[in-house]
């Protein structure tokens, strides 16, 4: 298991020791239920603002902005796949994974968390979801050498013991 990776119970609104939070989005940037929610609540009507000359972005993209009211430096948008509509639904949400990483990586940014994107609104279940996500920042994470910590955060306490399970599956 990498060091650099953990999976923890939580809210995304609230992870003051990390440098960049990312944001389930939606194409439009705009706020939303869920995660999206909670980040432009806690950030503030500036997060909205920033983010409108950047939407619409396409599934599997990721942009960022500056993180306003949040306790972090920079908050990553990424728009996930709608499960069973946008497809190769499991590329595409490899593709947000990795962009992100990248994006931060490119930002210098030593410290990034990550919810379960998709698997709330968008519908993409938790376990594959999980999969694809821990897969895809582990092979990401070799071309980062600038990200010391990547943390998963779970809303509810099975999908962190879910996440933490499929990390160990995957040593
Ligand atoms: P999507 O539209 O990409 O499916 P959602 O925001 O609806 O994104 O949900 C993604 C996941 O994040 C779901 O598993 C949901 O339970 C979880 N979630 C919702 N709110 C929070 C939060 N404040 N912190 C962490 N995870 C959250």
């Amino acid at each position: 298991m990498s060091a650099r990776l953990e999976c923890q119970q939580g809210d995304i609104a609230n992870q003051p020791d990390i440098d960049v939070v990312v944001n389930a989005a939606n194409a439009q940037l705009r706020t939303g239920g869920g995660v999206a929610g909670a980040l432009h609540r806690a950030a503030g009507p500036e997060l909205e603002r920033a983010c409108r000359p950047l939407a619409p972005i396409a599934p599997g993209q990721a942009v960022i902005t500056e993180a306003f009211g949040l306790p972090n430096r920079h908050v990553i948008h990424c728009l996930g796949p709608v499960y069973g509509h946008d497809r190769p639904e499991a590329e595409l949400l490899a593709d947000c994974y990795r962009n992100a990483l990248e994006l931060a990586e490119r930002h210098g940014l030593a410290s990034i968390a990550f919810p379960a994107l998709s698997a709330g609104a968008f519908g993409y279940p938790l376990a594959e979801a999980a999969r694809v996500a821990l897969t895809t920042v582990q092979e990401t994470l070799p071309r980062c050498p600038g990200i010391e910590r990547v943390r998963f955060v779970l809303f509810d306490a099975g999908s962190a013991t879910l996440f933490q399970d499929t990390l160990e599956s995957l040593d």
